[in-house]
């Protein structure tokens, strides 16, 4: 399950999200992004925006699910990006930058024109690239909180 940044393990999740009567994650992100699930806890979304690591959902976690602390997922979102080669146009003759110019972190790299693929030591997962893909061809992975992406899973 990808979760919010600034949390520390999966178990705390389970433990106090679903006793949190505010969730206050949810109306404290601008980018809307963040999700209660059928089972009570927060996962994010990716369909429409990403993660700027603005703090703000972590600011308002009176449970300290979400915390600053945590300075291993402070930005770093629990997840793997792919490009799929068959999928992405730029991989098959079409000229397209389309999820390079909402990467901020620019780890989407491009050999010349085409090609592109997601450098993981630059990635933090912040998911803006997903939705701007015009043929979808972008997916991620949810990985172990306590494990960073550069690190063998
Ligand atoms: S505000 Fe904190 S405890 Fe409440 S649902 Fe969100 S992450 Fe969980
Ligand atoms: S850090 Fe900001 S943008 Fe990211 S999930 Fe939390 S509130 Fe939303
Ligand atoms: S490649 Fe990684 S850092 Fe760049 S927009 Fe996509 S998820 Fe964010």
């Amino acid at each position: 399950m990808v979760r919010p940044p600034y949390g520390s393990n999966e178990s705390l999740f389970q433990s106090e999200c679903v006793t949190c009567e505010s969730k206050a994650c949810v109306t404290s992100c601008d980018e809307q992004i963040i999700l209660i699930q059928e089972d009570g806890t927060p996962r994010l979304d990716f369909s429409k925006s990403g993660c700027t690591f603005c703090e703000d959902c972590a600011n308002v976690c009176e449970p300290n699910v979400l915390n600053l602390e945590n300075t291993h997922t402070s930005e770093q979102i629990n997840a793997t990006f792919r490009i799929s080669t068959e999928g992405c146009v730029a991989h098959n003759g079409v000229i397209c930058f389309s999820c390079k110019e909402p990467c901020i972190d620019d780890a989407i790299l491009f050999n010349g024109l085409f090609n592109p693929v997601i450098d993981m030591d630059r990635c933090t997962g912040c998911g803006f690239c997903l939705g701007r893909c015009p043929t979808q061809a972008i997916s991620y992975d949810a990985i172990s909180m306590a494990i960073h992406p550069n690190e063998t899973e």
